[in-house]
């Protein structure tokens, strides 16, 4: 049995040729699923019956267990869902005024071992199918409020650039009129900087978000809180960050959590500057860590939050300070499924 959610609609349509049915029933059935959201093929009342039932024989539409939900008091939500293959993985919901983000997992744990992130703890297993990541999204909108989805952001466990092409498969049916129609500038990949993903990423003509984990401002402390920054140092990576602006015309933000005592000084502040000061579509957004109480670091304190923060709007550095979200049901990446394995 096959994931039905694995193929885009010039694919359906080849499925269904090769089924002895006509390409017009796979777009009705890429309607059904995707516009209406039914995910049982009896349902699809204008596909003929015995059509439906060679369907069922040869796909398979939602293949996750809902293993966990949980609500924090800012009403972030976060769910954990089981795959066929005993494996979970997680995703947020988070809902912020007319703005509800669901931030996506693409790997079943993570090989890269940051060291603030729990998402690497229990290992690397696999890379996640493009109809496992569009289901994702069709949980997400399931948990949301009036089923409101209105941005994606591939911040969750694993690093999208190690699993490309089923992140860019799932973003085309996404994104596509005929799909979910989730436009592309509300769709954010976030990298921990995997330069040759960033050029790849450049070609794709599609108009989507960048951001960079950055969370050092020196090769040295980069390479102790991110061991991929060995690969691809800060000077390569920015220049690369360049040349993707450049030629997208696109803003990229760079992520930088604030940890105490290790990158949230005036001289990491200042640091960050210098690595940033020349580049004009640059974003910087500070995030105050959530505490995690398998590793070893602290949230920076609000004051010292404060100062980075001012040192860089003074600076002319475009930033902005993310709120904290969740911290109430584990939202920080990878913390759910860690606890869940852990019970
Ligand atoms: S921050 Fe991203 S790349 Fe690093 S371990 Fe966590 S999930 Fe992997």
């Amino acid at each position: 049995m096959q994931d039905i959610k694995d193929l885009d609609l010039k694919n359906l349509e080849r499925e269904f040729l090769a089924l002895g049915a006509k390409p017009y029933h796979a777009r009705q059935v890429f309607s059904w699923l995707y516009k209406r959201g039914v995910w049982d093929f009896n349902y699809m009342s204008d596909i003929p019956q015995a059509l439906r039932g060679k369907l069922a024989d040869r796909f398979y539409i939602l293949g996750f267990k809902l293993l966990k939900h949980l609500e924090s008091r800012d009403g972030t939500r976060k769910i954990l869902l089981g795959t066929k293959d005993n494996n979970s993985i997680e995703s947020v919901l988070i809902p912020a005024n007319s703005r509800v983000t669901g931030c996506l997992s693409s790997q079943v744990g993570c090989k890269y071992g940051c060291s603030f992130c729990a998402s690497g703890m229990l290992g690397f297993k696999r890379n996640l199918t493009a109809g496992e990541i569009i289901e994702e999204v069709i949980y997400l909108k399931d948990n949301a409020l009036e089923n409101r989805l209105t941005h994606l952001v591939f911040m969750g466990t694993g690093e999208p650039m190690d699993n490309y092409e089923n992140v860019i498969k799932a973003i085309r049916i996404i994104n596509s009129s005929a799909g979910l129609n989730i436009g592309a500038r509300r769709i954010t990949i976030s990298t921990n900087g995997i330069i040759p993903g960033i050029e790849r990423l450049s070609s794709e003509g599609l108009q989507l978000e960048l951001s960079v984990s950055l969370h050092a401002a020196t090769d040295e402390l980069r390479s102790s809180l991110m061991p991929v920054n060995k690969s691809y140092p800060l000077s390569e990576l920015i220049q690369a960050c360049k040349e993707y602006s450049l030629k997208t015309h696109r803003q990229v933000t760079f992520e930088y959590i604030l940890i105490k005592g290790l990158n949230s000084s005036l001289r990491d502040a200042e640091g960050l500057f210098r690595l940033l000061k020349d580049f004009k579509l640059a974003k910087v957004n500070l995030i105050p860590s959530n505490h995690i109480p398998e590793l070893e670091f602290e949230p920076a304190s609000k004051n010292s939050v404060d100062i980075f923060k001012d040192y860089l709007v003074k600076s002319r550095i475009n930033v902005t300070l993310r709120k904290e979200r969740g911290e109430d049901i584990n939202a920080a990446c990878g913390q759910l499924r860690l606890n869940y394995a852990k019970n």
